[in-house]
């Protein structure tokens, strides 16, 4: 899309904030049900009130045209959407945009890696909650751990810049698997990620009760490692620790003990086209009538999208303590 003279370089919010990086939700499925992400029936979206794989390229390309540097696809699962290829080549190698990453549960990565990293993707997020087979399957529901671990082994393979772990613990399912998934990460030569979970969405499980605090978590991995403090930013919430003598670096996603709000950079959009300004708020922008009613003229969505900066909230005010979740909508809704 060429430049407008007219609009903005770039997006700032009524805090100051520049919004430089979109997360893109091309699907509300998944191929497994984790406990703290999705109910064990969920309901998902009839095919045409999900965006086609032809509007989430439109809509990548207008926020680049706004100065937006970073796009993570993510989902549900997004490599579950099918010829979700097509969109990575369409996008991987567009004019202004620096970074095509991803976040996907890595069951599809055994046959896709390599077709991904071709389209243009730098960097992978694949979650991993267990190396026990059986308690993989727990978690997830449906998961099987050999493919996932097939999926990593193909991402390794195909040479992606950047491979991460992303984990979330829970307190008596897999809190004692901190220690033996930062040694496979190491032995892997892989980052990994600590994740918060956040009250998103009513699942089946008490989360209060299972919340396992970074802070507890990155206290025992000091007590096992010498982690050294990073002042690394990957343009995402994460603060990060080297451990010596290795390529791994360990990393805190932390909602709770540590609000990232202040120096928030990213919007999300849903698999249905609603802009969401914050992950745990529910002030959101309809993108998908302007796609829709104007299929040749960006100017009414490209206003929408700056419109949307007025209503960005200053943060997310999620308790633990409440029994209600924070927002109704699953994370797999929003894109994780
Ligand atoms: N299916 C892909 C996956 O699992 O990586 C991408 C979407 S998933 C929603 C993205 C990330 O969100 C996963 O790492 C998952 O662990 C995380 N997640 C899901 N529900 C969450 C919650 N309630 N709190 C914190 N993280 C959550
Ligand atoms: Fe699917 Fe990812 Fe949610 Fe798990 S966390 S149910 S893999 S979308």
């Amino acid at each position: 899309m060429p430049k407008n003279d007219n609009y903005p370089a770039s997006l700032v919010d009524s805090f100051g904030r520049k919004v430089d990086y979109i997360r893109l939700s091309i699907t509300d499925r998944c191929d497994f049900r984790c406990v703290y992400c999705m109910s064990e029936d969920m309901q998902f979206l009839p095919r045409d009130e999900v965006l086609t794989l032809e509007e989430c390229s439109r809509l990548v390309k207008a926020f680049v045209s706004l100065g937006v540097k970073k796009v993570r696809i993510t989902g549900g699962e997004p490599l579950v959407r099918k010829d979700a290829l097509w969109l990575f080549n369409e996008i991987g190698h567009l004019s202004g945009l620096n970074e095509l990453v991803i976040t996907t549960n890595g069951s599809q990565l055994e046959h896709q890696a390599q077709a991904l990293k071709q389209a243009g993707v730098r960097r992978i997020n694949i979650s991993l909650d267990s190396l026990d087979a059986a308690r993989f399957r727990k978690i997830t529901r449906v998961g099987n751990l050999d493919k996932v671990l097939r999926g990593i082994a193909a991402a390794k393979q195909a040479g992606f810049e950047k491979i991460k772990l992303n984990t979330l613990l829970m307190r008596g399912v897999n809190d004692d698997e901190a220690l033996p998934l930062v040694a496979f990460a190491i032995a892997q030569g892989i980052d990994i990620s600590f994740i918060e979970e956040m009250p998103l969405g009513l699942v089946h499980h008490t989360r209060n009760s299972t919340y396992v605090s970074n802070e507890d978590t990155l206290k025992l991995l000091r007590a096992r490692y010498d982690l050294i403090g990073s002042v690394e930013n990957t343009g995402g919430p994460a603060r990060y620790w080297r451990v010596p003598n290795t390529d791994t670096k360990v990393g805190f996603i932390s909602p709770h003990s540590h609000n990232f709000c202040e120096s928030c950079n990213r919007v999300r959009i849903t698999s249905k086209g609603e802009l969401y300004l914050c992950l745990g708020q529910e002030n959101k922008v309809d993108l998908m009538p302007l796609l829709r009613e104007y299929p040749r003229d960006d100017k009414p969505l490209i206003e929408a999208i700056i419109g949307s900066m007025n209503i960005k909230p200053k943060g997310h005010d999620f308790d633990l303590k409440r029994a209600a979740p924070a927002v109704i909508r699953f994370m797999s809704h929003t894109g994780g």
